[in-house]
């Protein structure tokens, strides 16, 4: 395979939105030569199976839960970090297993998300004009000019910090971490814990006699592999299409191109032109692949990026992920929902509530109050209850630790502490607690 295959590289004839401005294209040649000649990170067998998992999404026999990082930063591939988001997004997996009552699949923004667009190509610090930062991948978020000029060698530490990552997620996916009555005995932990947790007992108490009910009936929650062991796929946003290309191989066996740098791969709202590089490129590959629709999409729009993405209607291959806003949901989303329902796509329908509701602290840092986030899930399962569609999924940004980035939930976390431990290197995240608050708001809705 080389590379200049019309389907690696046809994108390069098309407008690509959010590239950085590589100071020496040479030096740029020279890692893409060294990322095509290195291992894939995934193997198209697993993207395959993933696409199996995601059709029963589709299909409202299972439910999709994406969830890491805004922007994963090459300082925090510690194992203590990365163990402690696998931990989050376990435990709100078995909370909303239970409300769903069906598999939940488990989709990390993990190993990859690296790559950031920006709304804007310079911030002001000091009154002194910086390139903004766009992810580890391109530059550094040190506030100096010289660090933020993008470096292409950045690209292969975010090919081996992923590949470190992917390590770390298989093995916790299945040496025991992901244990079914540990992680509940966590959420157990939480609820014991938390202010709010008495909102949230009656669901853990449930979760808890089940457990004992399938003991009780032979089930070997002991022995067994399937209270052990969790798939668990790596995601992130396909933005730098240098890189997205470079890991990109053809499979003899099954004829298809695979980005090989994650399971799955979405395209972003700024990055989601129809006729534009990015979309272009997700044509060409055979992974699952999601586009974030933001609440200018027209119903016209989605469905040309249905007839681009997923002409021949399969399902599991797309997901719509949608990121309205609490105040914009009810409105927006019905008019497109029913115009790609009539396409005959059997997309899945995934609820991002972060990307619509962030505002500005007094302080003038970017949060997101936890009332927006829950109002704006709420508004999503209305739509398609009134519908008669899927709400398949949910895609938020979080982080396991206890950091104050959003607003509210049950610690209620207030315009004056978001200072206190505001880390985020792009977007606020959901803390543990406030994810997994979430998680047992949404899994109530579920069960209505
Ligand atoms: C993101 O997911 O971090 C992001 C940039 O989202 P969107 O493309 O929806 O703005
Ligand atoms: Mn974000």
């Amino acid at each position: 395979m080389l590379l200049s295959d019309p389907p690696l590289e046809s994108w390069r004839q098309l407008p690509a939105a959010q590239q950085p401005i590589w100071p020496d294209p040479d030096e740029l040649a020279a890692v893409r030569s060294q990322l095509t000649a290195l291992p894939p990170l995934v193997v198209p067998e697993e993207c395959d199976v993933l696409r199996q998992r995601l059709a029963e999404v589709a299909r409202g026999r299972a439910f999709l839960l994406q969830g890491g990082d805004c922007a994963e930063t090459f300082a925090d591939a510690t194992v203590d970090r990365i163990r402690s988001k696998i931990k989050i997004l376990l435990q709100m997996a078995v909370v909303l297993t239970y409300g769903a009552s069906v598999p939940v699949v488990k989709v990390g923004r993990l190993a990859g998300q690296y790559a950031k667009p920006r709304s804007r190509d310079v911030e002001v610090v000091d009154g002194v004009e910086l390139p903004s930062y766009r992810g580890d991948a391109v530059n550094s978020i040190e506030r100096t000019l010289a660090a933020r000029v993008p470096d292409p060698r950045r690209l292969l530490e975010a090919y081996h910090r992923a590949a470190m990552t992917l390590n770390l997620i298989r093995a916790h996916a299945t040496g025991g971490f992901a244990d079914l009555r540990k992680v509940h005995a966590w959420n157990s932990d939480f609820v014991r814990r938390s202010p709010a947790g008495e909102r949230y007992e009656s669901i853990a108490t449930d979760i808890d006699r089940a457990l004992r009910f399938m003991e009780a009936c032979g089930f070997d929650l002991e022995n067994s592999e399937v209270a052990h062991q969790v798939e668990l796929y790596a995601s992130h946003e396909a933005l730098l299409l240098d890189y997205e290309s470079a890991l990109t191989r053809y499979d003899t066996e099954r004829r298809a191109y695979y980005d090989l740098s994650a399971h799955m791969v979405w395209i972003g709202e700024r990055t989601r032109d129809v006729g534009g590089a990015h979309i272009e490129f997700a044509r060409y590959i055979a992974n699952p692949i999601g586009v974030k629709l933001g609440p200018t999409t027209t119903p016209e729009t989605a469905v040309a990026l249905v007839e681009k993405l997923d002409p021949e209607r399969r399902p599991g291959r797309l997901t719509f992920i949608t990121r309205m806003g609490a105040g914009r949901i009810r409105d927006v989303l019905p008019p497109i929902v029913e115009k790609v329902t009539a396409a005959g796509a059997e997309v899945i329908w995934s609820c991002d509530p972060m990307h619509g509701n962030t505002i500005e602290s007094s302080g003038g840092l970017k949060t997101r109050h936890f009332d927006d986030i829950v109002e704006e899930v709420m508004g999503f399962f209305e739509v398609h209850q009134a519908l008669g569609t899927i709400p398949g999924g949910l895609h938020v940004e979080l982080t396991g630790e206890d950091v104050t980035e959003c607003l509210g939930g049950a610690d209620d976390i207030a315009d004056a502490d978001l200072a206190d431990r505001y880390e985020t290197a792009c977007d606020p995240r959901l803390n543990a607690g406030q994810s997994l608050e979430l998680a047992f708001l949404a899994a109530s809705m579920l069960q209505d």
